[in-house]
C-alpha cells in the first residue's frame, strides 16, 4: 500500500502505521528517520542537512525533498511506503505531488485519523514515561500502569509525565496541529484522495483502511 498518514498528536498514526506495515511488508516512512538516515550514511545531501539540524535550523523542504525522492527509490519500498507526519505542510504536499509524479508513483489514499479531542486528551495525560534516559519504559496510569506506584518495573527509576503530555501542553499542541496541519486534509479532498477514518482504537482504524483498500 501507498499511503499518506495524517492525524494529530496522540491520534495513534505510529501505532496504525505498524500494524499496516505487518500486512504487507510496506515501509514505514517519517522525515526524522530519513535525515538521520541520509545523516548516518553521510551522503551530500546528509551533510548538508546535518549543518541545518546542528545549528538547530529547520532543514528546507527543497532538501528534504531531495532525500524523500532518493528514499522512496529504496528497493525496500517497492512493496510499498506509509509516509507517517509529512508532508506537514500546503507546500510540502505540493512538491511531493510534483515528485510522486515524476517517479511515476500512484498513492492509494491519504488517511486522516479522525480520534475525538477528548479521547487524545485522555490517552496523552493519562501516559508516563521513565525518567531514565536509557529506558524511557512507557506506562498508563489507567491501562498500564507500573507495579508500584511511580516507580518504573524495568530499572527502578522514578516514573513522571512528560511536560510535552500535560494537558495544557497537550491542548497547545493540538491547536497548533489545526492551524498548520489541518489544512492538508482540504488539500487532499480537493485531491480526491482523502479517507478519513474516526475510531477510538488503533484496531478499529487499521480495519477501516484495509476495508477501503478491499484488502
Ligand atoms: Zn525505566
Amino acid at each position: 500500500m501507498k499511503l499518506i498518514l495524517l492525524g494529530a498528536p496522540g491520534a495513534g498514526k505510529g501505532t496504525v502505521a505498524k500494524m499496516l506495515t505487518a500486512i504487507d511488508g510496506s515501509v514505514q516512512i517519517s522525515t526524522g528517520d530519513i535525515l538521520r538516515g541520509a545523516v548516518a550514511a553521510g551522503t551530500d545531501l546528509g551533510k548538508e542537512a546535518e549543518g541545518y539540524m546542528k545549528r538547530g535550523d529547520l532543514v528546507p523542504d527543497s532538501l528534504i525533498m531531495g532525500i524523500m525522492e532518493k528514499r522512496l527509490q529504496d528497493n525496500d519500498c517497492k512493496k510499498g511506503f506509509l509516509l507517517d507526519g509529512f508532508p506537514r505542510t500546503i507546500p510540502q504536499a505540493e512538491a511531493l505531488t510534483e515528485l510522486l509524479k515524476k517517479l511515476g508513483i500512484t498513492l492509494d489514499m491519504a488517511v486522516s485519523i479522525d480520534v475525538p479531542r477528548d479521547v487524545i486528551l485522555d490517552r496523552l495525560c493519562t501516559r508516563r514515561t521513565c525518567a531514565n534516559g536509557d529506558c524511557q519504559a512507557i506506562y498508563n496510569v489507567k491501562s498500564n500502569p507500573p507495579k508500584k506506584e511511580g516507580i518504573c518495573d524495568k530499572c527502578g527509576s522514578p516514573v513522571v509525565q512528560r511536560e510535552d503530555e500535560t494537558e495544557t501542553a497537550i491542548s497547545h499542541r493540538l491547536e497548533t496541529y489545526n492551524e498548520k496541519t489541518a489544512p492538508l486534509i482540504g488539500f487532499y479532498a480537493k485531491t480526491g484522495l482523502l479517507k478519513t477514518v474516526t475510531g477510538t482504537s488503533s484496531d478499529a482504524v487499521v480495519a477501516a483502511i484495509k476495508s477501503s483498500l478491499g484488502i
